[in-house]
């Protein structure tokens, strides 16, 4: 009776919910326990589930006929009907889930078959006829090979590679259990609906790599239970699996992948295969799913309904099952588990070690930090091989490990990397595709590491040309970490326990009426925002000091991606210029085409600066920030100090610099930055229909801000980070923003698709939901 109940309350669990087992399995696990259930109770919860659904059916259309009025008597028919006919859930595989979440074995006495394997662990026939034990074992683990190089498509030659550089020193090697690896990129492997969706990548099996035609000879006795050719690529092309008794008779079965499909001629169902005897060979590349020739060999304690279809790789978040299911095969092969199998490196150590060695404001994204150990184009994996969606990062301008840029970097690297004393083509070539992009007044390059650096720069050709010490900037201004540039970044030094504003420095407060205004035209508060310069400027000659210039951001990024009113940067600069300014353009997180419609900021303000600052994005990781500026100031700027930058405009530097802007014109970034952007923008404002937390949605392109309110209208800090948490809980990367950190940031590499784009809308309206 006690059963029953559950299953009642199971049953309403699972009706049209998109994850019914693992709701399933969490309900079941936690009422365990509190309240002790047994195996054979266990076994009863998915029939009796279904059988609950099915009265429900029969009670409601019974009720329905004599009340056909009241809707409320049909209301969970609809559910219950599509779970009982439509969804495709294995009873089995359940039920072991739910052994396995009590902490039952996964099937009735899998415990005495582990314990027999382990006991004659050392006695079993080599499965290859030769002692393994001595044989390296060699890794294909996300962490430790940089290949596939697009980690979403692995190509039949680059398939046919794997592991070439062991195989070239080793005619025999293994690959490890539990080894999470991104060569699984088949459809078949993903979970979900998006590129970042959940994928199956940890490896349950021991391969053993050996030459073509190695002949497979049975560990212990069995009973070929399967034997199939699946040619697919990246399939197993011939696959066998035996079943073997205990002496006890408690049945386990083994699997054996990648083979000589020529076995079928000779095997049948049924068959026996005596321990040593030989049964197959491994197949060549054309037969075995694509790859280079090994065995897939995999331990198997419960057919669970799956029979042969049972998984060869597991995705990380459901691996507790899956071991228990396919534990490590190494007894088979007379080794130690620890041998073939895989260590990850443990996240949480590396950020004890990491909090033991750096200061503690060096920033980290999540409580539970995310590890990234590769990229690519506007993804990122972790340790584990999980996708992210990388909405966040602008650094990557086009693109997380683009090949190109890596050829770059490795040729340059064999050749030299040498400064600016010498002469080479990379630098006037990077200084001439840049300079092509700014209006004819611009003639003059400084190649420096950082953007911050790049600011500091600029501070210093404004006093060298204005002769003055005075800086007007805005209120929310963040120009980097250097001292100088730290001293105009309000952003910081307004923050508890900031440097304090330098006396010298000048706030203009702009934020806040910007809000109202972005993106329109409005010449009533430009005009205003010119007065308050003037006002700015009057209160720094008060303090003695005169007026270099101006610097801002075209696009304020730090109030959260805030488009200012047009009109506003030209009357400012003029108003500047009339004062005996210069005026600073930081396009560091705007410029280079991220806009969409523009290739700066500056440019749809119609604004023209003296100086442009640039950062980031134009190393798309390697680090370089440039300043772009007029004859003019530069002549001031040459006045007998040597100006050097040891690595700025470093021979690679420049190459990389220059092979960013080709990148960006070749393929098309502006332009799908802008097509993108609008498909983001328009979905965004849809959502803030349904959803009134979302107060504005801001920004051109793939710049933009989403302003999260209560509903008093103030700031929704906690929901921001509520969002941020849950979003990248379903795989995607974003950042917050603002002074009540209440402002979604979202800046991705400019190779952002459609597809990607609509998983962000549609994991954001799922947890909006949730709140
Ligand atoms: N300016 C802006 C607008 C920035 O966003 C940043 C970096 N976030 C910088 C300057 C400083 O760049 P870096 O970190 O390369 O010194």
């Amino acid at each position: 009776p006690r059963v029953c109940d559950l299953a009642i309350a199971a049953a309403y669990i699972v009706l049209d919910n998109p994850r019914p087992v693992e709701m399933l399995t969490a309900f079941v696990s936690g009422y365990h326990k509190v309240n002790s259930l047994t195996s054979l109770e266990i076994e009863l919860i998915w029939p009796l589930m279904r059988m609950r659904l099915a009265v429900s059916l029969v009670n409601s259309t019974m009720m329905a006929s004599e009340k056909p009025d009241d809707r409320y008597v049909t209301v969970s028919q609809e559910p219950a009907w599509r779970f009982l006919e439509e969804a495709q859930i294995n009873e089995a595989l359940t039920t072991a889930k739910l052994r396995v979440a009590c902490d039952f074995p996964v099937v009735d006495r899998a415990d005495h078959v582990v314990a027999w394997i382990e006991q004659h662990r050392g006695y079993f026939a080599p499965l290859i006829g030769c002692d393994l034990s001595d044989v390296p074992v060699c890794s294909l683990s996300v962490e430790e090979i940089a290949y596939p190089c697009n980690p979403f498509r692995l190509p039949r030659d680059e398939a046919a590679e794997l592991g070439a550089e062991y195989s070239k020193s080793h005619p025999i090697w293994l690959g490890y259990y539990n080894e999470p690896r991104l060569i699984y990129t088949a459809p078949s492997f993903r979970l979900g609906p998006w590129k970042a969706s959940d994928r199956r990548t940890v490896h349950l099996a021991v391969d053993v790599f050996a030459p073509e035609g190695t002949f497979l000879y049975a560990p212990l006795d069995g009973i070929v239970v399967s034997a199939e050719f699946r040619p697919d690529s990246l399939d197993y092309g011939g696959v066998i699996m035996l079943k073997h008794e205990t002496p006890e008779g408690d049945p386990f079965y083994t699997l054996y992948g990648h083979l000589d499909p020529a076995f079928l001629d000779m095997l049948k169902l049924g068959d026996k295969v005596s321990r040593g005897e030989a049964f197959c060979t491994l197949g060549e590349q054309e037969v075995n799913g694509g790859w280079p020739p090994h065995v897939h060999f995999q331990l198997i304690l419960g057919s669970v309904g799956l029979g042969s279809d049972m998984p060869g790789v597991a995705a990380p978040d459901d691996l507790f099952f899956w071991h228990k299911l396919c534990p490590n095969p190494a007894a088979l092969l007379n080794m130690p588990d620890v041998q073939v199998s895989y260590k990850p490196s443990d996240k949480s150590k590396l950020y004890l070690k990491r909090k033991a060695h750096f200061g503690g404001n060096l920033s980290i994204s999540y409580e539970d930090p995310v590890m990234v150990v590769r990229g690519w184009r506007h993804h990122v994996f972790d340790e584990w091989g999980r996708p992210y969606l990388d909405a966040y990062n602008n650094v990557p301008h086009v693109g997380h490990a683009h090949p190109r840029l890596a050829e770059i970097a490795k040729d340059q690297m064999h050749r030299v990397n040498t400064n600016t004393r010498y002469l080479h083509t990379a630098q006037t070539e990077f200084a001439n595709i840049l300079l092509a992009k700014f209006p004819k007044e611009f003639e003059v390059c400084y190649f420096v590491n950082s953007g911050s650096e790049a600011n500091e720069l600029a501070l210093r050709l404004a006093r060298a040309h204005s002769k003055n010490m005075g800086i007007i900037t805005p209120d929310h201004g963040y120009f980097g970490n250097t001292t100088g540039a730290l001293q105009i970044s309000a952003y910081k030094f307004n923050k508890p326990n900031g440097i304090g504003q330098s006396d010298w420095v000048e706030l203009v407060d702009v934020a806040d009426d910007f809000r109202g205004a972005y993106g329109r035209d409005d010449p009533d508060r430009a005009a205003k925002f010119a007065d308050l310069v003037h006002g700015a400027f009057d209160r720094l000659t008060s303090r003695g000091h005169g007026l270099c210039g101006f610097i801002a951001e075209t696009f304020p990024s730090v109030g959260g991606q805030i488009i200012p009113p047009k009109g506003y940067l030209p009357k400012i600069y003029k108003k500047i210029r009339a004062c005996g300014g210069v005026c600073i353009a930081d396009e560091v997180q705007t410029g280079l085409g991220r806009l969409g419609s523009h290739y700066f900021g500056f440019e749809y303000q119609e604004a023209q600066p003296d100086i442009v600052v640039l950062g980031k994005p134009i190393g798309n990781g390697h680090p370089i920030g440039a300043v772009v500026t007029t004859r003019a100031i530069a002549e001031s700027f040459d006045n007998g100090i040597e100006y050097f930058s040891t690595f700025g405009g470093s021979t690679l530097s420049c190459r990389i610099g220059k092979a960013v802007l080709d990148i960006v014109e070749e393929e098309g970034l502006q332009q799908n930055a802008n097509k993108t952007g609008i498909r983001l923008i328009k979905g965004l404002r849809d959502l803030q229909k349904t959803y009134p937390a979302i107060g504005d949605v801001r920004g051109m392109g793939l710049f933009i801000g989403v302003d999260l309110i209560n509903p008093d209208g103030s700031e929704a800090t906690d929901l921001c980070f509520y969002l941020k948490t849950r979003m990248r809980d379903h795989r995607i990367l974003m950042g917050s923003e603002g002074p009540r950190d209440n402002i979604l940031k979202i800046r991705p590499p400019l190779t952002i698709e459609p597809e990607d784009v609509d998983m962000i809308l549609s994991v954001m309206a799922d947890i909006l939901a949730e709140v």
